[in-house]
This record gives C-alpha cells, sequence and structure tokens, in this order.
C-alpha cells in the first residue's frame, strides 16, 4: 500500500489529489512568480482529520505547505522545488460557519471560510466583519490570519491580528490548541495565538477562529479627491480624522496608478479625469447610526481642505453605485497593474506621519537609478503602508529582463522604509520572496527567538519549510 493510499482512505480519493493535472493549479501563486512541486494535494474537512493527516505526514517525513485560497504575493503557500518532499494541505473543504453571536459581536468561522463569506455572515446577523480587500472574495480566514492580512480599513479596524479573540490550531505533532474562546479579557499567561497569527503556516494550521465584529455601519460616504501632494493628503487625513466621523478608508495613489486602472480596468469610470492631478485620495467616512449627518461632515471637511489648499477638486459619491466604482478602482489595481507589464513591487510600510518623506525620497532615488522606469505609488496612506512598484518603460513584455534590470529597487526601497522607522514587510507577510530582508533588516535578537521558537514547535522542520526564516 503506497502512503498515499493511506490518505486516500481517510480522506477519501476525490480529496487527494495526485495527477499533475489536478496538483497545477497548488503549485502556482497568483502572479505566476513561483513554482512548487507538492507530491500530493490534501483536502480534509474535519479538525480531527487535519490532525490525522499531519500525525501521518510526520510518520512518513513528509513536509506540509497548508494553503488557502492561494492568494498570498509571497509564495507562501507554494512548495518550494529545492525542499523536502511536501504535499500541500487544502483547508478549502473546512469552510463552516461555526456560530455567529450579534450580543456577542464575534463569529466563529473555520480556516477555509472565503472571507467573503464571514463578512456576509456578519451581516445578515446585522453586524460588519470589517477587514477588506480586493482579494476577500477569494482568500480564506486561515490565510488571512496566517499572513496577518490589513487591506483597507486597517486604520480604523486594525490588521487581522486584532479581530481575533481565539483559535484553534493543529501543532505539529498532531496535538489540537484548542483555544477557541470568545472572551476579550485573558490574562492566564502568554498569548500563544499570536505565534500562529502571522505565522505563515510556519509552526502549526490554523483550523478555526473566533473573531470581533463591529456594528453594521449605517451610513457611508466616500469622495474621490484630487491632491497635489502626499504632505497635502496627510494633512487632510489629519482634518477627516478630527471631523468626528469615523474614517473607514484613506487611500492615496498617484497619477500613473489611475492611469492604470482606467486603461486595463473592465467597466471602471474614474470619477475625476486622469491627467488632472498627481495624486488623489479615496476617502471612506462611515457612522454605526443613522441620524449621524455624515454628508455634511464629508462636505465641510472637503470644503475646509480645499480652502487650505490641500485637495485640488473632488467628487462625493451621490449614489451607492458610484460609491461602489470608487472602492472597485481600487481594489480591481493589482489586476491592472499586472496587465500594464513587468514590474518590480514592494510592501513597506513607515509611520503615518514619515509617508511624504518616504515617497519622495524613494521617487527621487528612484528617478535617479532607472530613469527609464515608471513609479506608482498606491497604499494605504492611513496607515503609513504605501505600495511602491516600478514598472518597465511602456511596451516592453521581457520580464525576465526587468526583474534583472531592477533588482536593486527593492532593496532601495525598503532600505529607505526602514531608515524612516518603517517595516520591510507591511501586510503580504514574508513567505519565500522577502527572506534575503529578513536576513538584512530583522532585528538579530529577534530572528535568533523566532528560530528558537520554531525549533520548539516544530523541531523537524516539517510546517512550510523554506518560509520566513532566512
Ligand atoms: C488582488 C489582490 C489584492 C490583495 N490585497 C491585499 C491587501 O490589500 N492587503 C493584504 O494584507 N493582502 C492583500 N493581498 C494578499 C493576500 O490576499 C493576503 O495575503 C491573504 O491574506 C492570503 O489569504 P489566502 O487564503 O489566499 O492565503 P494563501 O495564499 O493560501 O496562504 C498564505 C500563507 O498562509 C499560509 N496558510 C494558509 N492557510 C493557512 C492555515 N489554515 N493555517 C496555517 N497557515 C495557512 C500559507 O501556507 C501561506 O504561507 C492581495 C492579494 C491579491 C491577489
Amino acid at each position: 500500500m503506497s502512503p498515499f493510499d493511506s490518505f486516500a482512505d481517510l480522506l477519501g480519493p476525490a480529496n487527494c489529489l495526485r495527477a499533475p493535472e489536478d496538483v497545477a493549479p497548488y503549485a502556482t501563486d497568483w502572479r505566476g512568480a513561483y513554482k512548487g512541486v507538492p507530491v500530493a494535494v490534501l483536502k480534509p474537512n474535519t479538525t480531527e482529520q487535519v490532525a490525522e493527516v499531519v500525525r501521518r505526514c510526520a510518520a512518513q517525513g513528509l513536509a506540509i505547505v497548508p494553503a488557502g485560497g492561494r492568494t498570498g504575493l509571497c509564495g507562501g503557500a507554494i512548495a518550494p522545488p529545492n525542499g523536502p518532499a511536501s504535499v500541500v494541505l487544502s483547508l478549502e473543504r473546512l469552510n463552516r460557519i461555526r456560530h455567529v453571536d450579534p450580543r456577542d459581536f464575534s463569529i466563529v468561522a473555520e480556516a477555509g471560510c472565503v472571507v467573503q463569506n464571514v463578512q456576509q455572515a456578519a451581516a445578515q446577523a446585522g453586524r460588519l466583519f470589517p477587514i477588506q480587500w480586493g482579494a476577500q472574495g477569494t482568500a480564506q480566514v486561515g490565510g488571512m490570519l496566517s499572513t496577518n492580512a490589513g487591506g483597507i480599513r486597517t486604520l480604523r479596524w486594525g490588521n487581522a491580528r486584532d479581530l481575533v479573540l481565539g483559535l484553534e490550531v493543529v501543532l505539529p505533532d498532531g496535538r489540537v490548541l484548542d483555544d477557541l474562546r470568545r472572551v476579550r479579557k485573558d490574562n492566564s499567561g502568554y498569548a500563544l495565538r499570536h505565534l500562529f497569527i502571522g505565522g505563515e503556516g510556519t509552526l502549526g494550521v490554523i483550523t478555526a477562529a473566533a473573531m470581533r465584529l463591529a456594528p453594521a455601519l449605517k451610513r457611508v460616504e466616500s469622495a474621490y479627491v484630487a491632491v497635489p501632494s502626499p504632505d497635502a493628503a496627510l494633512s487632510m487625513l489629519g482634518r477627516f480624522l478630527e471631523s468626528g466621523a469615523e474614517v473607514i478608508g484613506f487611500e492615496l495613489c498617484a497619477d500613473f496608478c489611475m492611469v492604470m486602472a482606467e486603461t486595463h480596468g473592465v467597466g471602471l469610470r474614474m470619477p475625476l479625469p486622469t491627467g488632472s492631478a498627481p495624486w488623489y485620495v479615496m476617502v471612506e467616512i462611515a457612522a454605526a447610526h443613522a441620524s449621524v449627518p455624515l454628508r455634511q461632515m464629508m462636505e465641510d471637511t472637503l470644503g475646509e481642505a480645499m480652502e487650505a489648499g490641500e485637495a485640488l477638486d473632488a467628487a462625493i459619491a451621490e449614489s451607492e453605485a458610484q460609491r461602489q466604482m470608487i472602492w472597485k478602482i481600487r481594489e480591481d489595481y493589482p489586476d491592472c497593474s499586472r496587465r500594464e507589464g513587468p514590474a518590480v513591487g514592494t510592501d513597506t510600510s513607515v509611520p503615518v506621519s514619515a509617508v511624504p518623506d518616504f515617497v519622495n525620497t524613494a521617487e527621487r532615488e528612484l528617478k535617479a537609478r532607472w530613469p527609464e522606469g515608471r513609479m506608482a505609488a498606491i497604499g494605504h496612506a492611513g496607515d503609513g503602508n504605501i505600495h511602491l512598484s516600478l514598472h518597465a518603460p511602456a511596451g516592453q513584455t521581457d520580464r525576465a529582463a526587468w526583474l534583472d534590470r531592477a533588482a536593486e529597487m527593492e532593496p532601495l526601497v525598503n532600505a529607505i522604509a526602514v531608515s524612516l522607522g518603517g517595516s520591510f514587510s507591511a501586510e503580504h507577510g514574508i513567505g519565500q520572496s522577502k527572506r534575503h530582508a529578513m536576513a538584512t533588516h530583522k532585528n538579530p535578537v529577534a530572528l535568533d527567538l523566532m528560530r528558537q521558537l520554531k525549533a520548539t514547535l516544530d523541531p523537524d522542520g516539517r510546517m512550510n519549510p523554506g518560509k520566513i526564516l532566512p
């Protein structure tokens, strides 16, 4: 009997994939940047099955690569070709909402729940699950937590980590850590769940999570604002935060990014013409009570910003369709940027006040070094996370040549962010793609502790090898 017969017996043959054409979708990432070589794809549908798979993999010396929606941007869910024999452990069938409690403002969801389904379950209970980003229709709870995802609402509700009340995790030795409680206060020792959040599957497999919900938003107003500079945008952010409204989104986008969205987006309509300003802000304010005069707050704040020279022009969404269009532009942007052609990207963050300095310094240095490149800057300015990328000259399609030519771009941008007190990995994680940056920038004591933790929890190094640690 082959080792895989035992998995097929446990999970059913349809949930133990071995044929190359079945395995192929799990062997490459969203960008097509990483190719893996898993020996099988296993799809358990209960926590007990996950634990049994982990134990059987240990017995057979197989490494495990957990996979969620496979929208991660750092190659974390891909088995590296030069690593040990690995199975992909897909959580997609572990996808039940176990509990929604509106009085408790909490939800318990299994790891394979698509994030959008969690949002919908919360909405049906009259509550809000606040994490939101472009891949929410595919990304899963386990992937969201394992990468500690951010998105467009981090400035109001924090990253995924900030919403977690409790976790259920299968450890590398097959034991189940059942910490799936919904209590708001628990100071009974080390907060172990935080090791697995942002752990990218290197310490265990998340099987379920208890997460906070927020009150549903009864009023929401969005605007698309032309601004003269990142500095002006930051002044306007302060003005919105002081306006009394809840600011739930504040995105800064360079004109070039909006040109790419207009060129490659399907059905996107720009609220203001591209080319009319160097930068744009997408701002959203909200209230949990219908009586809050939100529209007035939006108009007053934008009026003040224009008088102060922080805003050049603004289009306030006049309907729900217009509001959704503003955020569709933002959410579709990564795909539009991908269609524009080869680019080197980054995922840095700096203190919010340092965003203008970061963008200006990077722009100056990139122009000096790669005058033919086209810099794109877009991101969550409200939390200091700007994604800078350097696109190849228009029409150049040779990806390998451009990645080679601009190979030093990412280290340069990382160094600028770190010099301003920022991070080289804001919200996407480390995976395979940023291990070199860990070696350069991560505090050596922190790195040492991380290695000790890994050796303690996963002494045989079977959980997602080749990820995070350099
Ligand atoms: C168009 C687009 C836009 C995006 N925008 C944003 C954004 O604004 N903000 C942001 O933060 N990210 C963004 N991302 C990145 C990505 O969506 C997130 O990193 C997401 O959280 C990954 O979830 P996933 O289910 O796809 O995880 P996967 O890609 O499947 O896995 C990601 C990592 O988590 C591990 N993992 C997955 N499930 C588990 C589990 N159950 N237990 C343990 N480990 C597990 C994997 O091994 C891997 O290391 C974007 C991606 C795309 C494609």
